[in-house]
């Protein structure tokens, strides 16, 4: 299933709208005027570094903070001012929380039993919420006799059991060891598109993102930066946080010359660039700043491209990859990955890079 492209179809319902949503704590805006739409059955995520407020917006959204102001729509329902138990979400917390007294099945129909939902209908819905985790198998054991990755499944079962409309998860992965959260990632987005649930899923962890989404927000303090498909941002990111937030990159400062044949030329330090990537707002004598990946990046590539003269600084060998450092004139430096690697020339050597114009991203800040 893949999550690489525009995934959602323009007419589709939505799911969740947040208007002006802002939280504030004292003197610390936490959230600050987030606007947001959420579809239906999207599996959407809030990406940011520590403390940029994306857990008080997941929050907000379950009821669990009240808002200092703005708005909340599940649906065409304005929820902002309804507790968290009459708004029919699921949440999953990076503790997980489940009942260490209470086996497996008892944990997840917990929140039936609650809702008085009869014994029978309650066990038929236990057992598919637990058949969609793939824990059928150990309905009868107590947490502490399941290894993390089972207890997160669980997690899971019992946030879904409900039939909530929106799922909530905050860090579900960061208890699990790499390994696990590396298949656990797969797993959810399965168990989530497969419900066909909309889904907030937070987290720090760009790589998680960019492997799961359908859309990302990227927050930084407090407020949405850029909204978009996992390939959309790593590819054109709009802002230096954007860019260096999803990935290695390197930044090279430039002035544009002017527009030649659809494409901005660019005068870098290190030599003339021309950029398929640039925002239309961009004119003629501004300072700018690019992003070029490192995988972006070749070593050699034709005499007639974008190509840049420099030296070798140092290259480390990894196996299937080999990672360069380049010195170019004006003092810069560019980090450059190659595939599948070549035997190094030695530190000093000269060497010619080349990047694809629709590959030099300029930033609009
Ligand atoms: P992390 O990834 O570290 O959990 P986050 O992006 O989820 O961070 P939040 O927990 O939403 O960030 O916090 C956003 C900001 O609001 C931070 O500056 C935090 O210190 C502040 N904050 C959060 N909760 C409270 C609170 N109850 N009282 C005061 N300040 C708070």
């Amino acid at each position: 299933m893949s999550n690489d492209g525009a995934a959602i179809p323009p007419s589709s319902a939505r799911a969740i709208q947040l208007q002006g949503l802002t939280k504030r704590f004292g003197e610390t805006t936490a959230v600050d005027a987030v606007d947001l739409e959420i579809t239906d059955n999207e599996l959407f995520f809030l990406l940011g570094p520590s403390g940029c407020g994306k857990t008080t917006l997941l929050r907000m959204i379950a009821g669990f903070i009240e808002p200092t102001g703005g708005r909340i729509l599940l649906g065409d329902r304005d929820v902002t001012a309804v507790p968290p138990n009459k708004r029919n979400t699921g949440m999953v917390f990076q503790s997980y929380a489940l009942w260490p007294h209470m086996t497996v099945a008892d944990n997840v129909g917990y929140g039936l039993k609650i809702r008085k939902i009869a014994a029978d209908e309650r066990a038929r819905r236990v057992t598919a919420a637990l058949e969609t985790v793939q824990m059928e198998a150990l309905a009868g054991r107590k947490p502490n006799q399941l290894s993390g990755g089972q207890q997160q499944r669980v997690a899971l079962a019992r946030a879904l059991v409900v039939e909530p409309s929106v799922l909530l998860l905050d860090e579900p992965l960061s208890n699990l060891d790499a390994k696990l959260r590396l298949s656990m990632r797969a797993e959810i987005r399965r168990i989530c598109k497969g419900a066909g649930i909309t889904t907030v899923y937070v987290t720090h962890d760009q790589k998680e993102a960019l492997s799961m989404a359908d859309r990302v927000a990227v927050l930084d303090r407090g407020q949405v930066v850029q909204v978009g498909g996992p390939r959309e941002l790593y590819e054109r990111p709009s802002t230096r946080f954007v860019a260096d937030f999803l990935g290695e990159t390197n930044f090279l400062p430039a002035v544009v010359k002017g527009r030649d044949n659809g494409a901005v030329v660019l005068q870098t330090p290190a030599g003339i660039l021309r950029s398929t990537s640039a925002p239309p707002e961009v004119e003629g004598g501004r300072a700018v700043l690019c992003s070029l990946r490192p995988e972006a990046v070749r070593i050699g590539g034709p005499a007639d491209g974008n190509r840049l003269a420099g030296s070798m600084v140092s290259s480390s060998y990894l196996g299937e990859v080999a990672q360069h450092v380049v010195a170019l004139p004006g003092d810069l430096e560019v980090v450059t990955l190659e595939l599948n690697p070549r035997p190094f020339g030695p530190p000093g050597s000269e060497i010619a890079l080349t990047v694809d114009p629709d590959q030099v991203v300029v930033l609009a800040e």
